[in-house]
């Protein structure tokens, strides 16, 4: 895990499994309105760098958050299987959305 530190930035975002077997994707980002995060129930402001969690369920289906990074860092990345680093371009909100339309079993294995 020691290498997962300051993760995600610009270039890595890190994937992990949850303990239903879901995907989560967590993803930096800026936030460009108010979003409250659903772990410490703090504002995070508009503007400022934060991390996005999306998760891509293996029966399909995609879901997101926004989550202050010191949350997701002490709260959210520690409980995640299998978690590791992937190239940013990998997470795409778009690319990670074609992903959900497909169960898991029918997913491209990486
Ligand atoms: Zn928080």
């Amino acid at each position: 895990m020691a290498d997962l530190a300051g993760l995600p930035d610009k270039r890595w975002s890190v994937r992990g499994l949850t303990d239903e077997g879901d995907e989560a994707w967590v993803i930096r980002g800026i936030s460009r309105k108010l979003y409250r995060c659903p772990s410490c129930h703090g504002e995070i402001e508009i503007g400022s760098e934060h991390v996005i969690v999306q998760y891509v369920f293996r029966l399909g289906g995609t879901e997101h958050h926004h989550w202050h990074r010191r949350c997701a860092e002490e709260i959210l990345i520690p409980e995640l299987r299998e978690a590791r680093r992937v190239p940013a371009g990998e997470s795409a909100q778009s690319k990670l959305e074609q992903r959900g339309r497909k169960p898991s079993g029918r997913r491209p294995r990486r």
